[in-house]
């Protein structure tokens, strides 16, 4: 009996073994970046915590590396398995525990989907605000890379929707953190280091999820400017006065993308770039106020157009959610720099310049409101060389202006070159340092985010 076939043998004993292990060689990381799978893989779809804390005990025993996977949206390469793994598949964990109308929380396992979540929440009238782009992203994936998305500006990330963490550790030990609480400072904070440790150093089974009431009604403004810089040098003039739901930078190129996937279409195509905001109103009057005040704040704007209707909406939020879809098959990689938001125009202005001297198109759009923008470098001839080049110098930059590597897809494998170079080595010798304690086989997710 070969290793592998011993293996499968000993996990089917505790758990459900797949043997369609294809679909779990690969995420949503663009083609050119993603790193290349590992096929000696087996893939186990346990369903109770006890499951897991069995299959890590059983691979820290034999020193097998786990690669966990939640919905497979990553775009980081995080749960593509590179070494001979056991990838654990959270889907059959997918069971919401407790809605907490009271303590205002959802109780759910770590394979229940973003959209299971939302469903769960407005089923009691509340909701859960935070929306990385898609849906089929789960929560335990979302813990792990603290996901963001088009609301982080107003309502935050993953992180501060995190209460309660249930984890298992490498040795098997299933461990509690946290709880139906807001504020909690009983020592280090273990479940805030494990929010967005991307699979390297334990398992989320399980989580305590704060939900909200439901925001006022939204609209979705769209305002063409004639250049990329007046479009981005609005945005900390709009924020100065409001804080809207979400202020997207699109440039115009970006739109045909996202128009191609739905078949729906965009308001305009004026000028070179677009800001789209959601913005909450009581009613028609109050938005028509809003909206006044922040087409006086923003740099010569082209025009100004509302979007009330519920259809309206739905259909400039579709077509934006499916940029990345449309553009996928032509992109080299999508970036993820977190600028202070003020230091954005700069940034993409001095990024645009060596772009434009390498011969590289970059299409770009992006969570301008809360700093995080993503540049897509379109195949061209040479263009992985002429990447190369472009990301060293836009790293560079960003260092320069204060920025950060990764603003939400997580550092995985496609990042984890560059992470030296936006950390001092006190950071990575702490941060490897605790990567040895969590994870002294280390077997946790191995090639991924730091090395021991
Ligand atoms: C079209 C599109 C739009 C997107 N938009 C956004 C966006 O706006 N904002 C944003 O933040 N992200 C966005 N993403 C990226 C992605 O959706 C997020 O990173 C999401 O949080 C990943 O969740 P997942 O369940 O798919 O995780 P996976 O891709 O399965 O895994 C991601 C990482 O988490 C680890 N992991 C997964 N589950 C667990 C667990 N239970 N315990 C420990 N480790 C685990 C994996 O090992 C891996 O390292 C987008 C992706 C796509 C395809």
């Amino acid at each position: 009996m070969s290793s592998i076939d011993e293996v499968v043998a000993n996990l089917r004993l505790i758990t459900y073994v797949d043997e369609n292990v294809e679909a779990y060689l690969h995420d949503e990381t663009p083609k050119d970046v993603a790193p290349k799978p590992n096929k000696n893989v087996v893939v186990v779809k346990p369903s109770s915590v006890e499951e897991v804390s069995k299959i890590v005990s059983y691979a820290n025993e034999y020193g097998i590396p786990i690669v966990v996977r939640g919905g497979g949206t990553g775009l980081s390469g995080g749960a593509v398995p590179i070494k001979p793994s056991i990838v654990i598949s959270m889907e059959r964990l997918n069971r919401i525990l407790e809605v907490d109308t009271k303590n205002l929380t959802i109780t759910c396992e770590a394979g229940v989907t973003l959209r299971e979540l939302i469903e769960a929440a407005e089923k009691v009238g509340l909701s859960f605000p935070p929306h990385p782009g898609d849906e089929s992203a789960t929560v335990g994936g979302m813990i792990s890379t603290n996901a963001g998305g088009v609301r982080a500006v107003k309502y935050g990330v993953m992180r501060n929707y995190v209460l309660g963490l249930e984890v298992v550790l490498p040795n098997g030990e299933i461990l509690k953190l946290g709880g139906k609480v807001i504020k909690n400072v009983s020592g280090y904070n273990l479940m805030h280091l494990i929010i967005g440790s991307e699979g390297t150093l334990c398992i989320v089974t399980k989580a305590i999820i704060r939900i909200l009431p439901k925001s006022k009604k939204n609209y979705t403004l769209v305002i063409p400017f004639e250049s990329e810089n007046d479009a981005i040098e609005s945005v900390s003039r709009i924020l100065s006065i409001l804080t809207p739901l979400a202020i997207e930078y699109i440039e115009v190129d970006a739109i045909k993308y996202g128009e191609k996937v739905t078949g729906k279409k965009w308001v305009s195509k004026d000028g070179k770039a677009h800001l789209m905001l959601i913005i909450e109103a009581k009613d028609e009057d109050e938005l028509i106020e809003i909206a006044e005040k922040i087409e006086k704040a923003c740099e010569n704007p082209l025009n100004i157009f509302v979007a009330s209707s519920i259809k309206e909406q739905r259909d400039l939020l579709e077509i934006r959610s499916m940029f990345y879809e449309g553009l996928k098959d032509e992109i080299i990689d999508i970036m993820d720099v977190s600028i202070p938001t003020a230091n954005i125009p700069e940034y993409l202005r001095r990024c645009n310049k060596i772009a434009k001297n390498l011969g590289l198109k970059i299409v770009t759009y992006g969570h301008a409101g809360d700093g995080n923008v993503h540049q897509h470098p379109l195949k061209c001839e040479d263009g992985k060389e002429k990447y190369e080049k472009f990301k060293r110098e836009a790293f560079k930059i960003a260092k320069e202006l204060g920025g950060f590597i990764t603003g939400e897809h997580g550092v995985g494998f496609v990042k984890k070159n560059n992470l030296a170079e936006f950390l001092s080595q006190s950071e990575l010798e702490l941060m490897k340092g605790i990567k040895k304690l969590f994870d002294p086989n280390g077997i946790m997710n191995p090639g991924k985010v730091i090395d021991a």
